[in-house]
């Protein structure tokens, strides 16, 4: 069993952080919030005083942090940088959402120390994180990729190596850029139906049976009551924030201005997040996009 300093024990990284305990693997918990920490400790990881504290020593690194700001500044250019203190043979996983750049510029600067760092972030929310079905898309060599997987299967059903560095959040990137789509669309059908005169189960029903048929509509229905234990009928809390989504719409969008990929879809579920949040709405579930149509 491995020692492993995991540092971000939010939403995601807490649940995360206590399935790798649950594995029998040693974490050394690091977190800004000591209420974080203290979650974590008491299922069993111990607190480390500093990210550096955590790193030390440690045979992997883990981070699952909220931008790409915040990655850049703890590994590479913080007052205390990471890659200052990594043992030669730790493997740092980053499993934050980030731009793909970013992850190149510090997986390069690791490898110019002998260190590996890979992009390995991930997809199936606070649910996936607690119940350790998340999916990985990795950006790595083969070799960082094999050392990865055990570790990354104590937390995720899929594991994904999507491909060298970068490569994880290329495909993060794409696949939140398909889910505003789709839960844009949904949303857009399902409210058309009802100022209609449509039941919206009975129509959610119809287009899963039909070729409208997608994940939105299979287990993430945005109309309030139609599914039980979905965060639109819980008010849209928990889930998945309208500000993250709106963050990774970002993404997508350098992505497409780097690559000269157009977007057009991509760019008009920005601008109806964009809209969305500005109304207040940037911490409900990304699913309350379904307000919007109905509020217009
Ligand atoms: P969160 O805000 O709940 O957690 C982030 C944690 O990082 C916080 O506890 C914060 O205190 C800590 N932190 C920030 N800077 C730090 C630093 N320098 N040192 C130590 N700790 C620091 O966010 P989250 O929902 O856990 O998301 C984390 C990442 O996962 C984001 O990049 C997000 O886009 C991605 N993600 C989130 C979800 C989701 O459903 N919430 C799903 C997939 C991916």
């Amino acid at each position: 069993m491995a020692t492993i300093g995991f540092i971000g024990l939010g939403n995601m990284g807490g649940p995360m952080a206590i399935n790798l305990l649950k594995a029998g693997h040693e974490v050394k918990a690091f977190d800004l919030s000591q209420a974080a920490v203290e979650h974590v400790v008491s299922e069993g990881g111990s607190a480390a005083a500093s990210a550096v504290d955590a790193a030390t020593g440690a045979d992997f690194v883990i981070s699952m942090l909220p931008a790409g700001v915040h990655v850049q500044g703890l590994y590479l250019t913080g007052e205390a940088p990471l890659l200052d203190v990594v043992s030669d043979n730790a493997l740092i996983i980053d499993s934050s959402t980030i731009d793909a750049a970013t992850a190149q510029r510090v997986s390069a600067a690791a490898a110019e120390r002998g260190i590996s760092f890979i992009d390995a972030p991930v997809s199936g929310g606070v649910g996936g994180a607690i119940a350790g079905t998340l999916a990985f898309m990795v950006g790595a060599t083969d070799e960082q990729f094999t050392k990865a997987k055990p570790v990354l299967e104590c937390m995720g059903k899929n594991i994904f190596h999507a491909g060298q560095s970068g490569a994880g959040q290329i495909a993060k990137a794409c696949n939140n850029m398909m889910l505003s789509i789709l839960m844009a669309g949904t949303s857009e059908a399902l409210n058309m139906g009802m100022k209609n005169g449509l039941d919206p189960a009975v129509l959610s029903e119809i287009m899963k049976q039909s070729s409208g048929n997608n994940w939105a509509l299979q287990v993430y229905n945005p109309v309030p009551g139609v599914m039980a234990g979905v965060p639109s009928s819980n008010n849209y809390q928990g889930g998945f924030q309208v500000d993250l989504m709106f963050k990774d719409l970002g993404l997508a969008m350098e992505l497409s201005q780097q690559s000269n990929s157009p977007v057009p879809m991509g760019s008009a579920a920005r601008s109806l997040f964009s809209l969305h949040k500005s109304k207040g709405n940037g911490g409900l579930d990304f699913s309350s996009i379904f307000k919007l149509y109905q509020e217009s």
